[in-house]
């Protein structure tokens, strides 16, 4: 039976009550017989300030470059609101992002039937919506130099963000979206803006040609971002897999997320280069952050991070079929009415994180 290290940095606030929830689903799937996962803890973010003076220490940095994969649940909260800028709990998560060269990250954005009616958006639209945007993590605008204000001495100021992406850049981000179409609905959707920027220009030639090159079996189409995210809002079932920049990436997948429900559904992975072996640097994370508002209380939702524990499952050891399980144990444990209190809606009672994962324990048992 193959052995997985996972080294866990449950971070700030809600994060180390929904890092609980994913340890007892790990127990679940190695019980099952299917993998046996070797735990380690870390420190990020504010709880890794207060210990160290650092958002993440060289020996966690360590340990997360050893793992076979990180789960990180969140980081930040007011009480680090004045603490220096570098030593800031982001500082924690854009390190490990950099350091462990994750370019590519995934956010699945699925509607589970029984949750329809918590979207912004009409039933009709959102359920069963099933896509996954590829965002570019480590290039673009975001990192681009130069990256400056510049005072022009005349009471004016001139502010500079540089959008730069090389080919390879580009490729390999398209490459990772074309590889998860073929294992999906086999469509690619790339998005950038070719009509005012250089970058789109490029962008669009260089997918056109790593398509007709190597996955000419998929289909691709091109979509300016502006118009794709009023198709987001307008009928997102037309969408399999969109592949774009940091900067277009940042702000659709947000849009998605809310066809979704709730912020507190929704996994997230960030993947590195495959090496000689095919494997893959990775850290998988929810997509929402520490939630100080509710932390301590027993009442945040787990699922967003046992999702990302199944991503784990699926994109870095090969159990996807496991990862399946726990998706379905989700949706079965939603349709039964189990709610968390961030998904309520109607319900007439919500239950607590512990609970919940309970609940989805229960359904995995079953099931395996
Ligand atoms: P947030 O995601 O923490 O919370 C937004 C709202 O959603 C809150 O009302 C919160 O209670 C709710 N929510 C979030 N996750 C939930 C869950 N699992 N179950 C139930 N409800 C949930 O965003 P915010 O309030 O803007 O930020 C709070 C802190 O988190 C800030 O310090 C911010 O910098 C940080 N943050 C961290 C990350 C990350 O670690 N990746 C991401 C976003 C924000």
């Amino acid at each position: 039976m193959a052995s997985y290290k996972i080294f866990l940095l449950p971070g700030d606030g809600i994060g180390p009550e929904v890092t609980s929830e994913v340890e007892k689903v790990a127990k679940v799937i190695a019980g099952a017989g299917l993998a046996s996962f070797e735990f380690e803890k870390g420190l990020v973010g504010g709880s890794a300030y207060d210990a160290h003076g650092a958002a993440i220490s060289e020996s966690d940095m360590a340990l997360a470059q050893a793992a076979d994969a990180v789960m990180l649940a969140a980081v930040g909260g007011p009480k680090w609101d004045k603490v220096p800028y570098d030593a800031r709990p982001e500082a924690g998560l854009l390190r490990l992002r950099k350091d462990l060269g994750l370019f590519a990250n995934l956010r699945p954005a699925v509607c589970y039937p029984a949750l329809a009616d918590a979207s912004a958006l009409k039933r009709e639209i959102v359920e069963g919506l099933d896509i996954m945007i590829v965002r570019e993590l480590t290039g673009g605008v975001y990192f681009g130099e130069p990256k400056e204000i510049i005072d022009l001495g005349n009471g004016q100021k001139r502010a500079i963000d540089t959008q730069v992406y090389d080919t390879f850049e580009i490729e390999r981000i398209a490459a990772v979206a074309f590889e998860l179409a073929r294992k999906r609905g086999n469509k690619v959707t790339s998005s950038e803006k070719h009509n005012v920027m250089k970058s789109g220009v490029l962008w669009k030639e260089v997918v056109t040609g790593l398509h007709a090159k190597s996955y000419s079996d998929v289909k691709l189409e091109h979509m300016l971002a502006d118009a794709l995210g009023m198709q987001l809002v307008r009928w997102p079932k037309q969408f399999d897999v969109i592949v774009t920049d940091n900067l277009f990436g940042d702000m659709l997948s947000d849009v998605a997320s809310m066809l979704t429900g709730s912020l507190g559904m929704l996994p997230s992975a960030s993947l590195g280069a495959a090496d000689a072996n095919g494997k893959r640097k990775a850290m998988y994370e929810p997509v929402h952050g520490s939630a100080p508002d509710i932390a301590g209380k027993g009442v945040a939702n787990p699922i967003a991070m046992i999702g990302s524990f199944g991503m784990a499952l699926r994109y870095s050891f090969g159990l996807g079929e496991a990862a399946d399980r726990i998706d379905s144990a989700i949706s079965e444990v939603l349709a039964s009415g189990f709610r968390t209190a961030d998904i309520k809606g109607e319900a007439a009672s919500s239950i607590s994180t512990s609970a919940m994962g309970d609940a989805i324990v229960a359904a995995l048992q079953k099931a395996l």
